[in-house]
């Protein structure tokens, strides 16, 4: 073994557990650094708390005097809490987040300091956005971009720094965050819900969007990790032979949690619990290494927040641990890949929607409407949401080991299932008695216990009970991407569903059928999308593609989905962005895209001349040595002879190293070639099409050789190694 291998694997050997230790029960401590609302309350006069109350529920904006009382008040909490610095804390279009952070000192006049913070501090600053990606929106030359307060996620502390969730807009109001065009993409849900619900319930006067996340991601040592530069650089390996045992045994799922990653787990839930994040499940995932910790749902834009800070907060705890978290969608080649389910509802002011409740024909008559409206939603735009989520890592998920498909499509079970079949195929409505008491085609729905719904792990976009389950998100993402197009295609489908309804209504059609007969014109409309079977199977892709669903695969092309025409239309009909915000969102995401593979390629290319060749080289010269010596004490036939098997061998790492010697050339050349087209889109498309896979290509030599090669002169850490802790 490389004596550098050595000194890691013994490392990671001699590592015990961190001792955590419990602050007490999280009751006592939950959101201690968090500006929530009983430190509002503390620290604020009551006029000014209930304003902010108000406010944290989108009912009123903030008075400017107000806003310096909150200031005020921040800081002194903020302050008597340790912290030194502040920040605005935003969500670039990165993908991570940003802070710039700023000490609260001012010179008080008479050659001292004091602390201050001003109300016009907490609302808005200008960090200088020209490092960040604007997709065009703005030139260098007119870096101007501001953040801007977003009161309805309260403000936190992290490392002694006062963190102020903020949106980062443009001078010109465009959006250069994920957050801005989110908030506004929940807002159209509430309005368009609103108005649906309504129909039904006058009663409602308002709609929110729940998400709750879970994040799978996988640990390996520090010491381990740090010696594969693939790892540190890329986030994934870009080689590396299978271990003889990974999942096949399904052992690892739910199994006994390794001691080190036990309080790794525990340190993280108390980390996350003071900083209000509502940690609830950790547990051991499929592939060995893997593990998920999940939330208790919250409002969609809070909750998004709570994951950004959650991912940092991993890194940061993990490394106390000895450990490094890796959050990248595909890590290991053959074995599962990493995603972060979002569970996304909706729920009224008087209660849940996607909850079947089986009582009345008008309750189930409600919620069938939005479960069509929401499968039509997504069927009208499933090309759209899979762009959403595909990047350059999550390509390597979809649609590998028991990840989602890279197809659109979702589960209901078979209890709603059977129900929109029986509407789609019945064409009476029943008039009973008076005009009032109608019965309507739909059969009773059972009043569906959450945890009784048919479990489909297939499944890209299930029903699990109530509420849909996005399964095909990346573990490395910001969330928003997805539940912007989610929540945008839902508000735009239910706006069209309530206005043929009403424009029924006005000819004179009963309220309840005029609903029932949209309805069943939406059941039919949508089935394409409807898929209960194995989402895994070859059978389904085909079928998918008969169906007429997106089965497009490479990112760069699917990020031409954002500026089709019906997309342009419905995010700027719902006023969530305009055509220069996605052109600008697309230009971004083609030249990330080119970014990460070009860096795999630079890493893969290295370790391969660098590290690869000169091992196999070394043990080559180590079996001609043997060869030679046979020879020498056998005389030439009969050493020959005996040597067969080394000369074999000699010859076989000879192709090895000669195709990875060209094969790397060619990728430098394919990379000159790809770095000189000026469309960042067409860019993308030349690395996905003609680089990517020319490092499967070395990959697989490099991967040969690991199997021939003595362990003695092997480098990096293996397969074996970094997967069990
Ligand atoms: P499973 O792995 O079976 O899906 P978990 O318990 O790991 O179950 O995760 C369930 C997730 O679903 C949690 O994040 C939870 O907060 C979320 N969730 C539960 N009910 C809702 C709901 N009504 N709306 C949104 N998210 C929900
Ligand atoms: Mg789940």
């Amino acid at each position: 073994m490389s004596r550098l291998r050595f000194d890691c694997l013994e490392k990671s050997f001699s590592k015990a557990p961190v001792v955590v230790e419990s602050p007490g029960k999280p009751s006592d401590f939950f959101g201690c650094k968090v500006f929530d609302k009983p430190k509002m309350y503390k620290y604020l006069s009551s006029a000014a708390y209930a304003q902010m109350e108000a406010v944290m529920e989108g009912e009123a904006s903030l008075e400017p005097s107000v806003v310096n009382e909150v200031a005020e008040g921040m800081k002194r909490w903020a302050l008597e809490n340790g912290a030194t610095h502040y920040t605005h804390w935003f969500s670039p279009l990165t993908g991570t987040t940003a802070e710039k952070h700023d000490s609260f000192i001012e010179k008080d006049g008479k050659s001292g300091v004091i602390e201050e913070f001003s109300g016009k501090l907490l609302s808005q600053q200008e960090p200088d956005a020209s490092s960040f990606p604007n997709g065009g929106i703005r030139s260098t030359f007119e870096a101007r971009g501001y953040s801007a307060w977003d009161p309805t996620s309260p403000a936190f502390i992290m490392d002694d720094v006062l963190c102020i969730p903020t949106v980062f807009i443009a001078y010109t109001g465009e959006a250069l965050d994920y957050k801005a065009p989110l908030l506004k993409s929940v807002a159209a849900v509430d309005k368009a819900a609103t108005a649906v619900c309504r129909l039904f319930d006058k009663s409602v006067h308002g709609v929110t969007t729940n998400v709750g996340w879970e994040q799978e991601y996988f640990l390996v040592d520090y010491d381990l990790a740090m010696a594969r530069p693939d790892l540190v650089m890329t986030g994934r390996t870009l080689m590396g032979h299978e271990g003889a045992k990974n999942q096949q045994l399904d052992d690892h799922y739910f199994g006994a949690i390794p001691e080190r990653v036990a309080a790794f787990m525990t340190d993280l839930e108390i980390e996350s619990h003071k900083l209000g994040i509502p940690v609830k499940t950790c547990h051991n995932e499929v592939a060995p290494n893997q593990f998920e910790v999940a939330s208790i749902y919250e409002k969609c834009s809070l909750s998004i927040d709570h994951n950004m800070i959650l991912m940092s907060l991993m890194k940061k705890v993990a490394r106390r641990h000895g450990l490094m978290v890796l959050l990248h969608e595909k890590p290991f080649k053959g074995i599962n890949g990493s995603g972060k389910h979002c569970n996304w509802s909706l729920n009224t002011d008087t209660g849940a929607l996607l909850t079947a409740p089986g009582k009345t024909d008008k309750d189930n008559l409600r919620f069938i409407t939005f479960v069509v409206n929401i499968l039509s939603a997504i069927y009208r735009h499933n090309g759209l949401l899979k762009a959403s989520v595909m990047n350059a890592s999550n390509e390597h998920r979809l649609g590998a080991n028991e990840a989602p498909p890279a197809i659109i499509s979702s589960f209901l079970g078979s209890d709603i299932s059977s129900v929109l079949d029986h509407m789609e195929q019945s064409e009476e409505f029943v008039r009973l008695l008076s005009k009032r008491e109608i019965k309507l085609s739909i059969p009773q729905i059972p009043e569906l216990l959450i945890d009784n719904t048919d479990r489909n792990r297939t499944s890209p976009f299930a029903f699990t009970g109530n509420r849909f389950e996005f399964r095909a998100v990346g573990s490395e993402a910001n969330c928003s991407a997805a539940m912007i197009v989610l929540n945008t295609a839902v508000a735009e489908q239910l706006q069209i569903f309530r206005q043929e309804v009403e424009d029924m209504v006005e000819k004179g059609e009963e309220k309840e059928f005029a609903i029932e007969k949209v309805l069943r014109k939406y059941i039919k409309y949508c089935k394409p999308v409807r898929f209960d079977g194995n989402g895994y199977s070859d059978e389904w892709k085909a079928e998918a593609a008969r169906r007429g669903l997106d089965c497009e695969t490479s990112s760069p092309l699917l990020y031409d989905r954002y500026l089709d025409e019906d997309s342009v239309k419905m995010f700027s009909a719902q006023g969530v962005m305009g055509e220069s915000e996605l052109r600008a969102r697309d230009e971004i995401k083609w030249s990330t895209y080119t970014k990460k593979v070009q860096i795999e390629g630079r890493v893969l290319g290295d370790l391969a001349v660098n590290h690869i060749i000169p091992i196999a080289t070394a043990y080559q010269s180590r079996l001609l040595d043997n060869v030679l010596k046979m020879e020498t004490a056998f005389g030439k036939e009969e050493g020959d002879s005996l040597s067969k098997e080394n000369l074999d061998c000699i010859r076989l790492l000879a192709g090895h190293i000669s195709a990875i010697r060209k094969k790397v050339l060619e990728l430098v050349d394919c990379r000159r070639h790809a770095n000189v087209i000026t469309s960042e889109r067409e860019k993308a498309i030349a690395y996905h099409d003609n680089v990517a896979p020319m490092m499967d290509e070395i990959r697989y030599h490099i991967d040969h050789i690991e199997l021939m090669v003595d362990d003695e002169l092997w480098a990096l850490p293996k397969y074996r190694e970094l997967l069990y802790i």
